[in-house]
């Protein structure tokens, strides 16, 4: 066990690597660990010092209050090697942000930033080898933030346990989706928690996308819950629509979650002279585009996919059909924009990139 500079935490090394176990590079998103993980816990009203341990189950009482009343959230952000191989981290101060901003919402603590992000850098600096160094792949890092008092009543906990966890990953989607507008359920309501990234929302998609699956469909749209009207997004990505010239994706609200990919493509697209609006946008707006011919490019954004483009719509039996995706241009620049940012091929104007530097 040794103590890392810097911060207070404890690594404890794994004794058998598993990086040479499998095949790893064969297998699906989300199904092989890295060595090791990053564990913190929240108890006596304050963080307590974090910790790298292997891999493995953890110790917990089936009352904790995160399985019954649903006191949890994660992020998912990635980590890449640029081309000189170099391992970075993608706007990680925007991720806990956002998972601080969803903590917010549930009632449960702040992480803090020194700690959070020098503890993930030794995290990667310790699991380097797992940093795949191809341009589609990355190693996805799943922090996992949940209630723990072993307690049977609603109340805020008032203990906590942080995970870190990471899976190399390669290219999510390899085809274009067909997507299946939901009509009769709704993902989020105002004032509700669809900005935040909690498990129930996803417990809640579930029956819609399975129903989309068994109808032939890939992937699901949700309108908003009052009118089932307007476009909100897809059930794990934002949503994206070139229409004529312009590009237009859902103003963000409380039942949004704020995309930080979405935030990235925005921006480069703003900076490449591309109109994009930020607003409401009506499936009746959708398609009627496709039925003029100017629905040209509808795609989703997200950390796991980058972007997902969309083969066709169906909405109540109204089939838009979208161009193949290899003709768009929109998509089609914005993409290998990100990547070569990513890749240290092109200036990170923004500072949207974090080294590994310890
Ligand atoms: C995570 C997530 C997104 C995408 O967010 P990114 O920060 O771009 O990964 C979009 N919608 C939902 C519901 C999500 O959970």
């Amino acid at each position: 066990m040794i103590i890392a500079a810097g911060i207070n935490m404890e690594i404890e090394k794994t004794g058998h690597s598993r990086l040479n176990e499998k095949d790893w590079r064969a297998l699906p998103f989300g199904s092989v660990f890295a060595d090791h993980m990053l564990e913190m816990h929240y108890e006596d009203g304050i963080w307590q010092a974090p910790r790298i341990v292997p891999f493995g189950p953890v110790p917990m009482l089936p009352s904790i209050s995160a399985l019954h009343y649903g006191q949890t959230i994660f992020e998912g952000m990635k980590a890449y090697r640029d081309v000189a191989g170099r391992s970075l981290l993608f706007r990680p101060k925007d991720h806990l942000a956002r998972l601080n901003k969803s903590a917010e919402r549930l009632c449960m603590p702040a992480i803090p930033e020194d700690v959070f992000i020098k503890s993930l850098e030794q995290l990667i600096k310790l699991d380097e080898a797992w940093v795949p160094s191809d341009a589609d792949s990355a190693l996805y890092l799943r922090p996992i933030y949940f209630a723990t008092d072993p307690f049977i009543g609603v109340k805020v906990s008032t203990t906590y346990s942080l995970y870190i966890l990471t899976c190399p990953v390669h290219k999510f989607y390899t085809k274009p989706v067909n997507v299946w507008v939901e009509r009769n359920h709704a993902r989020a309501a105002e004032g509700g928690v669809g900005y935040v990234k909690t498990a129930g929302n996803y417990a809640r998609s579930m029956l819609s996308g399975k129903k989309a699956k068994e109808q032939g469909y890939d992937v699901v749209l949700w309108l908003d819950a009052t009118h089932r009207r307007f476009v909100e997004e897809f059930s794990t990505m934002n949503a994206f629509f070139v229409i004529d010239d312009f590009v237009v994706t859902p103003r963000l609200s409380s039942t949004i979650l704020a995309g930080i990919t979405r935030d990235t493509i925005i921006h480069l697209l703003r900076e490449q002279g591309i109109q994009v609006f930020e607003r409401e946008v009506s499936i009746d707006e959708l398609h009627d585009a496709s039925q003029r011919g100017l629905l040209k490019e509808a795609f989703g954004s997200g950390t796991a996919a980058v972007v997902m483009p969309v083969a066709s719509l169906t909405h109540e039996g109204r089939l838009m059909q979208l161009l193949d995706p290899a003709t768009w241009q929109i998509m089609n620049t914005v993409a290998p924009k990100l990547a070569a940012i990513r890749a240290g091929q092109e200036p990170d104007a923004h500072n949207w990139i974090h080294y590994i530097d310890v």
